[in-house]
């Protein structure tokens, strides 16, 4: 019983074009255990965001399985779709909605009935309570990120996907950022995480993966990965 299982998961993308066929992911085997911080780390063009692209349903594997606490994201798409929240790498946030506007609506796509919300709580969780009614336009880039975690939260998902979450952010930033991620997997939320810095894997994560040209090279326990760098 895992948070997320890939087994031989491959991903081509298609010639098209001038762009030759691409092989992102070969055959990743990966088991991401309930209750942890696992870091996905590897260079710019590895496959991590084509994994998450895959578990978020943005994009079809070309073979092998992928299963989201026990879910077959082919064959439960709608429940393995229930079960994990993503956070893309773009903030690509609604400007003229206000951060509790946007969570009633993405609240209302994930089906969450309007008794079962918990805007205020999460909003609280993420510091965002002072802007809950501010336009999204008047926030600050930190509080924007901020507001996509929250968006992905708001279906109260056991898995949570972070691409990238402090790619081009200031240190404070990062580390406040750094700090509502421990807070949420506190709160029991399994949390997969991709990243090109290895101090972002080892400040956060319980396992990590190292995944490069669509390979996983290795694959343990955060001590015992940087016990073999
Ligand atoms: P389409 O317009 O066909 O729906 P896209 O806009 O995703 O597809 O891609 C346009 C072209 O750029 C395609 O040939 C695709 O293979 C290529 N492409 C898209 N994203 C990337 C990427 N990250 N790396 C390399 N090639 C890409
Ligand atoms: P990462 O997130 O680790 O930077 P990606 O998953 O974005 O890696 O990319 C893996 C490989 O697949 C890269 O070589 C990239 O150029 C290619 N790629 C990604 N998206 C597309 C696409 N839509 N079409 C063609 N090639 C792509």
């Amino acid at each position: 019983n895992y948070a997320v299982e890939l087994k031989g998961l491959t991903k081509t993308y298609q010639a098209s074009g001038k762009s030759e066929a691409k092989k992102a992911l070969i055959d990743v085997d990966l088991a991401i255990p309930r209750g942890s911080v696992f870091g996905l780390l590897g260079p710019n063009g590895a496959g991590k965001s084509t994994m998450i692209n895959i578990l978020a349903g943005l994009v079809n594997k070309t073979s092998g399985s992928a299963r989201i606490w026990d879910l077959d994201i082919n064959s439960d798409t709608r429940q393995a779709r229930a079960a994990i929240g993503v956070v893309p790498q773009e903030l690509n946030v609604d400007p003229f909605f206000t951060p509790r506007e946007l969570l009633e609506l993405q609240a209302g796509l994930y089906g969450v009935p309007p008794r079962e919300r918990q805007s205020d709580e999460i909003l609280a969780a993420l510091g965002l309570s002072d802007k809950a009614n501010a336009y999204a336009r008047t926030l600050s880039g930190g509080m924007r990120r901020r507001l996509m975690v929250a968006k992905a939260m708001v279906h109260n998902p056991p898995v949570l996907v972070l691409d990238e979450p402090t790619a081009g952010v200031d240190i404070e930033l990062r580390q406040q950022l750094w700090a509502h991620v421990r807070e949420l997997n506190a709160n029991g939320t399994t949390v997969l995480l991709t990243t090109h810095y290895l101090e972002e894997a080892e400040e956060l994560c319980d396992q990590i993966a190292i995944i490069n040209h669509g390979r996983v090279i290795a694959c343990d326990t955060t001590p015992a990965l940087l016990a073999r760098l």
